[in-house]
């Protein structure tokens, strides 16, 4: 039986992987819950799950915990966080929270000697040599969560002991894919929100969108599986059917393919070694016509960033992540439109360079100043500086 507390259980991972957990009682006791605000969710999971603490990252009065609740230990604010990263006694905790809110709770939970199930790519985004480093000294390798990289780190359990030459980092293309530039440049909200292939919550959604989520993705890869970002290939495959794949010195490139259903390598995340049953439909491979096409980091300059930003070391990686989290809450406000969001994120990095990220503390001062400039920026300009 493994113990598994879960950060930001009301969101579209933390509620996939109550599924997995109700599908296995035998196998998954639920110990700790968290959300940021929605409460009927929070209570209603409680409710179900019965687990020793819970609690909401944005303090709500406990005298509205309703009364059949209160068996179970509340807290609210950062101590939320922390306590079911690290204090409540867990095997497992899935960090499934959005933005670099993340870095502190898996920080956390390696350091409480937890296995960390990584959802919250912006962990390693913007801390990734300090989490692996922690979680090397810790002797507990993260299991990856996001899709792609539950790819490779199953493709990589063939490889024995060779090193893979390649990683390719397969990416729908999003529902702007086939839009030309200028169409995609003035996009609603709610065309953003249509992804083709994956229900998720809104803000990586927008990042998919934009490509900005592939370009976290790179960075979370280069630190996860040790890659020199210009190893990483991005490949658009509009179906996601494969995951993603590594390639070797004799050629060969392994794969992994089924259909594009998280509930996949959240589960394996919770039971590995092992492989568990999770709802998903079995792939049906016959008339299926797969394609692959090149990125263009004209369209999404997204994909062109990330390397740079790799390159350049520092606190790039945190600016560049900092400045979208702002970006995209601006555009889902209707304050830019989408094309903005990629102008501000470039506009911030300019502005940004040479922050170092030595320490947390250099991290979170980093994310902060990219943010207030992103604001700043967003403030004085009108959709028509953004767009011209
Ligand atoms: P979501 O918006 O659906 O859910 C987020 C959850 O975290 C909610 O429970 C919310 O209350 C809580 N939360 C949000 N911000 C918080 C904060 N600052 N502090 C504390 N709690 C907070 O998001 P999601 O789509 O489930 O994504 C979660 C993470 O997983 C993100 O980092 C995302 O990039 C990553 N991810 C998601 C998917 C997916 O399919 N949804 C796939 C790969 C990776
Ligand atoms: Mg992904």
């Amino acid at each position: 039986m493994k113990k598994i507390s879960i950060l930001g259980s009301t969101g579209s991972i933390g509620t996939q992987a109550l599924e997995v957990a109700q599908m296995h009682p035998d196998r998954f006791r639920v110990v700790a819950l968290t959300a940021r605000q929605s409460r009927e969710r929070l209570f209603e999971q409680v409710r179900q799950f019965r687990p020793e603490m819970a609690g909401f990252s944005e303090p709500i009065p406990t005298e509205e915990i309703p009364e059949d609740l209160r068996f179970c230990r509340w807290l609210m604010g950062p101590e939320a966080l922390h306590a079911a990263a690290a204090e409540v006694e867990a095997d497992q905790v899935l960090v499934s929270i959005v933005g670099i809110a993340g870095l502190r709770s898996v920080m956390d939970a390696i350091g409480a000697g937890r296995q960390v199930l990584l959802a919250n790519k912006e962990a390693l985004v913007t801390g990734g040599h300090l989490v692996m480093k922690a979680a090397e000294q810790a002797g507990r390798p993260i299991l990856p969560v996001d899709s792609e990289h539950s790819a490779i780190f199953q493709c990589l359990q063939a490889a024995g002991p060779n090193r893979p030459v390649r990683l390719w980092l397969t990416a729908s293309g999003g529902p702007f894919r086939t839009w030309k530039k200028e169409d995609m440049d003035r996009a609603t909200r709610e065309q953003a929100l249509k992804h083709p292939n994956w229900s998720m919550g809104a803000k990586i959604t927008v990042d998919s969108a934009s490509m900005f989520n592939k370009a976290l993705e790179i960075m979370e890869a280069r630190w996860l599986f040790d890659m020199p970002p210009e190893r990483i290939r991005v490949v658009i495959h509009p179906q996601s059917v494969l995951h993603s794949a590594v390639e070797f010195e004799d050629g060969a490139v392994l794969g992994q393919m089924g259909v594009p259903d998280m509930r996949v390598p959240i589960a394996l995340s919770m039971a590995w070694p092992e492989r568990i049953a999770n709802g998903s439909r079995p792939l049906n491979p016959f008339g299926m016509n797969l394609t692959f096409e090149e990125g263009d980091p004209v369209k999404f300059p997204a994909l062109r960033l990330a390397g740079e930003c790799l390159r350049a070391g520092g606190a790039a990686c945190t600016v560049l992540n900092g400045a979208n989290e702002v970006a995209v809450a601006a555009f889902l406000e209707n304050r830019i439109p989408f094309g903005g969001i990629s102008r501000v994120v470039e506009a911030v990095l300019e502005k940004t360079a040479g922050l170092r990220a030595d320490s947390l503390g250099d991290i979170f001062e980093a994310d902060g100043l990219a943010r207030a400039r992103a604001w700043e920026m967003i403030g004085k300009g009108t959709n028509g500086w953004f767009c011209p």
